[in-house]
């Protein structure tokens, strides 16, 4: 009896023993896996960084052979005039708002989460309603605009998305920057007009890819699904792919974020 005893209590000594040996090793791996991928995962992003400053480069250097604007003079333009031109900008809404029916509160609630999602304060962003003809959301450097009328094609997941496209060209100044380019592209001779034309459309295209891709890298996983969510809304209301001038093509848009979510390891619903 004693024997049974015995033997029951090493046997229920040496299980918690070795649930606990395992427990504890599992958590010890589950800490290692996760402190490794957060540390590849601001690699890839790094990577990703570095990609699209190439692509930049890539982008002024066409402009430059074809228009002969260089980045350092169309920056020093925007800059000069950009304190003017943000309080232009800000009067000019501020005028043109009552145009438009006013933005229900939820939608202004839900445009003001995903600023604050990007450590953007939303007191610093004017959000305005507009008419954007097929397109949900548009932005300059202070003010994301909004068709609400819009929201009803997309997921609550593609409406974060395509608003966080938009702060990435907030933040990058993209409106001004391209503003400034035209303003320079003025002052030029009109030789090669097709090719310095050519040279404008890829760096907007540029600037749309930038947008695309700093929306996921600094959004992050929970930002993903939305931008399949859009693409995949975006290509059905085209009825395929759009013509690739503005923006790139939606398949190509598709193709980059596939990329990204890949070598970062989210989960996500791609196809
Ligand atoms: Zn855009």
């Amino acid at each position: 009896m004693f024997r049974i005893f015995k033997n029951k209590a090493i046997y229920l000594l040496s299980t918690m023993l070795l649930i606990g040996a395992l427990s504890y090793f599992k958590l010890d791996i589950q800490q290692l896996n996760s402190s490794r991928s957060s540390h590849d995962r601001s690699q890839v992003h790094e990577q990703f960084q570095q990609q699209i400053n190439e692509n930049e480069q890539l982008a002024w250097d066409l402009l430059t052979t074809s228009t002969q604007i260089t980045k350092e003079q169309c920056l020093q333009r925007q800059q000069k005039n950009y304190p003017a031109h943000k309080i232009l900008l800000q009067q000019n809404w501020r005028a043109k708002r009552s145009r438009y029916p006013k933005l229900k509160p939820e939608t202004i609630t839900f445009v003001q989460n995903v600023l604050r999602d990007f450590g953007i304060d939303p007191a610093d962003v004017q959000i305005i309603p507009y008419k954007g003809k097929g397109s949900p959301a548009a932005a300059d450097d202070c003010t994301i605009f909004i068709d609400e009328t819009e929201f009803v094609h997309f997921s609550p997941e593609a409406c974060k998305f395509f608003i966080a496209h938009e702060i990435a060209h907030l933040r990058a100044q993209d409106e001004s920057i391209y503003e400034s380019l035209c303003a320079l592209k003025q002052t030029k001779r009109k030789k090669d007009a097709k090719k310095s034309k050519m040279a404008m459309q890829a760096f907007r295209r540029f600037q749309e890819t930038r947008a695309d891709m700093n929306a996921l890298l600094d959004g992050g996983e929970s930002y993903a699904q939305g931008a399949f969510d859009f693409m995949h809304k975006l290509q059905e209301l085209d009825g395929g792919d759009n013509p690739g001038i503005t923006h790139p093509k939606t398949s190509k848009r598709i193709e980059i974020a596939q990329n990204i979510c890949s070598k970062m390891g989210w989960n996500v619903a791609t196809a």
